[in-house]
């Protein structure tokens, strides 16, 4: 199989671009790992901005889907001291007729955007493990099982632990702090009192420099975790482990222990699902030099730790890498010169790194603020 424009990943960025290409009547294929949809848990809700992700689901035709999908209530947010003291309170204007970081369900908005391309231009079940760069420019893919694919030009939206990454620059991620996720199902049955205790939104304590989080989500269920700096094995070595949840929450009982039992309660109602989840970043300087054909976009490309800008930023990465290939005469097929392919990509990367290097700054900046000791005043003062 040949494929002009071959795009590694079907996440968001992956997915937004073979969109907005696709609105314009431009044909890619994405090749994604997962063996169909809905097959992984997706995890909690997003909030997307105007200026980013909302800019990007306008850029690809999908506003109006999406506003239909958006939680506006996901909003609120409380923000708590360990003493389960509630130091700020933010409710969405209730005047407004849209309010400005509305929360979308990530599988929501994950099945809206591989509803909206065509038929056949996910390949699911394509897992990639080898590329070679061919004699003639583009890249032969090797994939797990499956036939190898020829490609013009080469996407990588292959999120954190990217293959297509190497090709084009030698950062790797570097572990930046511990984060336990956990859920609750149908939390309005299972406790009242919790549901009531988080709202719509987002409950944040913050004590002992950790981040205590619990988040609702549009089915009913609440994410809740628990973020911590500090060495690469602490969940390791707190008998924080996947297949043992009820261990785990004891472990979490006991890292927790001077904090109230208005908080630490939430562990309890907990189900038995616990993912250690290292969280990584590479380094806040995104770029490196342009090559004629392949580039990448999101956790790829600028992977930082997670302060509500990763996706934003894949969805932007894709609407506006489809943009600069229309705006270099891409043809219905895909298919470019070499030349057109290299300014497009250039025009791309121009853009994208400095964007991409204040994102992870900001990250990095909203994490170091998250986990210092004197957090919960901090935070509240932002949101009062
Ligand atoms: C706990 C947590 C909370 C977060 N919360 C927020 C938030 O509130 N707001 C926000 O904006 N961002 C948030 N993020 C960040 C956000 O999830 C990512 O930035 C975003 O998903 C990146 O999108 P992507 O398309 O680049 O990569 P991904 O969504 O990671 O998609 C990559 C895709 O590539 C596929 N893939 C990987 N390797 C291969 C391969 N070899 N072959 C084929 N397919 C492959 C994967 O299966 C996957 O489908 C959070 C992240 C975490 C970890």
């Amino acid at each position: 199989m040949h494929a002009h424009i071959g795009i590694i990943g079907g996440g968001m960025g992956g997915l937004l671009l073979a969109r907005a290409l696709a609105e314009q009547g431009v044909a890619s294929t994405v090749f994604e790992r997962e063996a169909g949809p809905g097959l992984r848990a997706q995890g909690g809700s997003l909030d997307l901005h105007p200026e980013s992700g909302q800019r990007a689901l306008r850029i690809a035709g999908l506003e109006e889907g999406f506003w239909k999908l958006a939680r506006k209530g996901g909003e609120e947010l409380r923000v708590y001291n360990s003493s389960g003291q509630q130091l700020a309170h933010r409710i969405p204007d209730e005047g407004a007729d849209t309010a400005g970081r509305p929360e979308i369900d990530r599988p929501a908005l994950r099945d809206m955007l591989r509803e909206s391309v065509p038929e056949g231009t996910i390949r699911w079940g394509h897992h990639l493990v080898e590329i070679s760069p061919r004699t003639n420019g583009g890249f032969t893919l090797r994939f797990d099982g499956t036939e190898d694919v020829t490609c013009d030009l080469l996407i990588g939206a292959d999120g954190a632990r990217s293959l297509i990454r190497p090709l084009l620059t030698d950062a790797k991620p570097s572990f930046a702090y511990s984060y336990v996720e956990m859920h609750i199902t149908d939390v309005d049955q299972r406790s009242p009192e919790i549901s009531e205790l988080v709202g719509e939104g987002t409950l944040w304590a913050f004590g002992d420099s950790m981040n205590f989080g619990a988040q609702r989500n549009g089915d009913g269920g609440m994410r809740v975790s628990l973020s911590v700096p500090g060495e690469e094995d602490w969940m390791e070595n707190h008998g924080i482990r996947a297949n043992d949840p009820e261990g785990s929450r004891a472990a979490l009982h006991e890292v927790l222990a001077q904090w109230s039992p208005t908080l630490t309660d939430i562990l309890d109602v907990t189900d038995d699902y616990v993912v250690p989840r290292p969280i990584t970043t590479l380094p806040k300087d995104v770029g490196w030099e342009h090559h004629p054909d392949v580039t990448m976009l999101g956790d790829a490309a600028h992977l930082a730790p997670p302060a509500g800008e990763g996706a934003n930023q894949a969805l932007l990465d894709g609407a506006l890498l489809a943009q600069s290939l229309l705006s270099h005469g891409v043809a219905s097929d895909g298919s470019m010169n070499a030349q057109q392919r290299a300014a497009a990509i250039a025009d791309y990367e121009d853009e994208m790194f400095p964007r991409a290097t204040n994102a992870v700054e900001h990250s990095l900046q909203m994490i170091s603020i998250a986990l210092a000791p004197n957090a919960a005043e901090t935070t509240a003062k932002m949101f009062a």
